[in-house]
């Protein structure tokens, strides 16, 4: 099944016509998505996006790029959030060392403390990895999580078997549509496919034939089709693969309406 995992769908970009956005991604196949909150200030938003959309779950955390605003009591809410059940993941966390002046030291302290709550509720993690891939790694090791998803990744060969072996799926999306994306084409078409979930990071990255202007998740069935390309498989491979790699990394997508998991993946 076609699964975006990781669709920031209650961002406001989509709200003067996000019902429209969902029905273009149901149309073109997709029959889950994973939004991945950023700060306390979504959580009740992403929660009530899920209620509404049958197809959709929620995860929620928050963003490297948003622990410079965010109070430490925010993380109180968050484990307030998570033990009232509902959400299938924590995220989106993570380390961003792009940010100009990103207090390193601040987002590695939220991270880790968002790792243990994942950790005591056994949840899976989305996470933001920007120039940061080893200290990432780094507090996997330290703190041991069940696992979960490296959104848009952009490491090496040696990091990527690193966090396969930390029970991490990679998402991949927009940039492999770049034919200047040399190293993330590569991985996209050498990684072993069972290490592979699709995502759209939407309203981001937007893909080659769109480029500049807003992604939507409509575009998911598209990257399926390149991934297909890269890799020299059929279409409904990578469909069947990829969905089913979701459902592993994020058992909370299960029950999506009309998903079967379809196998092994080859
Ligand atoms: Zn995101």
């Amino acid at each position: 099944m076609l699964i975006d995992t990781h669709c920031h769908l209650d961002a406001a970009e989509f709200d003067a016509d996000r019902v429209a956005v969902f029905d273009a991604a149901r149309a073109a196949g997709v029959g889950g998505l994973l939004v991945p909150a950023v700060d306390a200030a979504n959580f009740e938003k992403v929660a009530a996006l899920a209620s509404r959309l049958p197809e959709c779950r929620y995860a929620l955390g928050i963003h490297p790029m948003y622990v410079a605003a965010a109070l430490e009591s925010d993380l109180d809410l968050l484990h307030d959030c998570l033990a009232e059940g509902g959400a299938v993941a924590v995220g989106e966390i993570g380390l961003d060392g792009f940010i100009p002046d990103g207090d390193l030291p601040r987002q590695t302290a939220f991270f880790i403390a968002q790792l243990r709550l994942a950790r005591e509720f056994d949840l899976p993690v989305v996470l933001h990895v920007r120039r940061a891939q080893d200290q990432i790694l780094k507090c996997l090791r330290q703190v041991g999580v069940r696992g979960g998803i490296a959104h848009a990744f952009n490491g090496s060969w040696q990091q990527a078997e690193a966090f396969i072996k930390l029970g991490f799926k990679l998402g991949f999306g927009g940039a492999m549509t770049y034919t200047g994306s040399r190293r993330i084409r590569e991985l996209a078409a050498g990684l072993p496919l069972s290490s592979i979930v699709l995502e759209t990071d939407a309203p981001d990255i937007p893909p080659a034939w769109c480029a500049g202007q807003r992604n939507d998740p409509a575009n998911l069935a598209r990257f399926a089709q390149e991934l297909a390309v890269l890799r020299g498989i059929d279409v409904d491979a990578v469909i069947a693969a990829t969905g089913d790699n979701a459902v592993e990394a994020v058992p909370g997508l299960a029950d999506v309406p009309g998903f079967r998991p379809v196998g092994p993946a080859p």
